[in-house]
């Protein structure tokens, strides 16, 4: 009987793991879930639109929403490639007041936008202000840039982002050693795992918001947030080349926003727990899908930062690792065949040189493939360059394997002499 009781249970045990597992997995998705979404708006400075910031602040205001506004202290106004032109505005006290009082209200979250805007390289193809210089360099630029804000707008400045989230190791030091608690670029950006700043980079555009919210809601995992990031020129009134929606439809948003019960807007240094080593798993779970074409990059969550379970969760489901080997090991096979076939045919009736031609070609193929990828100076389009090198190696496979089998036939089809036994021909 006690024997019954115990398989009983035992039984009873087995049977619910499975639920307890899927009780435990649905709670990530459980209602109670919220999706942290946070506006970020770059670039207001001295010579941006006094009018369209005070219509935003307005829009903040009705909606009751913190948006985080990265101001740059002393704009540069002039020629991007004058390298000894000085022409920098700081922020009017005017604007500042303007600033000020809104960031009293809590409408504002003042954060620092670089220095001057102004990129050292402006001929690089990717323009940076701070990437490339030297430490005390970019010391100096953000400690200057921040106590100038601080001291005319009234409020501590916590917040860096670098102009077109172009940095480096050096910027992070900088920024972190100039009193700087939360940085915030892109995805692209290195993470220094020693650094005790959080990292809360951009995720989405504001035509993507939605989509993003409709993705955060699926997505693994407690937690995840979205940083919206959008400027004056996202606004037909203010761009009609650039702009992607009017100001009206920017309140609408706001509004939809507001209304999603699951959703708050939060100002991006209410957010704890967003470290590097956050960062760097997000950063990775985008990464290695890149490697592979859009259609087979599995479930992937570009347009939000999710935690540290819901990049295990997401890793697990995606697979990464087994769709990148999968990928290019039917690539290496199915071009192999391909050549295998085409050889065979082809040498049927090719001389000698045809064949130490086929021979060749096949790493002559994998040289330029990767003089190709490397050509600009640096390791660029990984996943052209290795399906490029998958396909030269599926190419060599096939070639050789063909060659090797005329090889065989050949040899085989030697006459058997009676003189290779010992024999001597008569
Ligand atoms: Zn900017």
């Amino acid at each position: 009987m006690i024997g019954c009781t115990r398989t009983a249970s035992l039984g009873c045990v087995i049977l619910l793991v499975p639920f307890l597992f899927l009780t435990v997995a649905s709670g990530a998705n459980a209602p109670d879930r919220q999706v942290r979404v946070v506006l970020r708006y770059d670039d207001p400075s001295a010579i941006t639109d006094t009018e369209m910031e005070t219509k935003l602040i307005g829009a903040f205001r009705e909606h009751a929403v913190a948006c985080t506004f990265g101001i740059v202290p002393f704009r540069y106004v002039g020629p991007p490639t004058d390298t000894r032109s000085q022409e920098e505005l700081p922020l009017p006290p005017k604007k500042a007041e303007l600033f000020a009082v809104a960031a009293r209200e809590g409408l504002l979250e003042i954060a620092l936008h670089g220095y001057s805007h102004r990129a050292h390289n402006p001929l690089s193809p990717r323009p940076s202000e701070f990437a490339g210089l030297d430490y005390a360099e970019q010391r100096q630029k953000i400690q200057r840039g921040k106590a100038f804000l601080e001291a005319d707008i009234g409020v501590e400045v916590k917040i860096f982002i670098p102009p077109w989230s172009a940095y480096d190791s050096n910027t992070i030091k900088a920024a972190e050693e100039s009193g700087i608690e939360y940085f915030s670029a892109d995805m692209r950006g290195p993470a220094d795992s020693s650094s005790s700043m959080a990292f809360l980079p951009c995720t989405c555009s504001l035509t993507r918001l939605k989509e993003a919210v409709a993705s955060a809601r699926t997505a693994p995992g407690p937690d995840p947030i979205i940083v919206v990031l959008f400027h004056a020129y996202d606004f037909l009134e203010s761009d009609p080349a650039r702009g992607v929606m009017t100001f009206d439809q920017f309140k609408e948003t706001l509004r939809w926003l507001t209304d999603q019960p699951d959703v708050r807007v939060v100002p991006m240094r209410s957010i704890p727990g967003v470290d590097s080593h956050r960062y760097a798993l997000n950063q990775r779970l985008l990464t290695t899908p890149r490697h592979l074409p859009r259609r087979l990059r599995g479930p992937v969550y570009p347009l939000v930062l999710l935690s540290p379970e819901g990049v295990r969760i997401a890793v697990h489901r995606q697979k990464p690792v087994v769709r990148v080997i999968v990928f290019y090991g039917v690539l290496t096979l199915f071009v192999g065949f391909a050549s295998f076939l085409a050889v065979s045919l082809a040498l049927a009736r090719m001389a000698l040189s045809g064949s130490k031609f086929l021979l060749l070609s096949g790493p002559a193929l994998v040289a330029a493939s990767i003089a190709w990828t490397f050509h600009e100076g640096y390791f660029g389009g990984r996943m052209r360059m290795i399906m490029t090198a998958a396909g030269a190696a599926g190419y060599c496979i096939g070639t050789w394997g063909a060659l090797l089998r005329q090889k065989c036939r050949s040899d085989k089809d030697v006459p058997d002499y009676p003189f290779r036994h010992g024999h001597s021909p008569s």
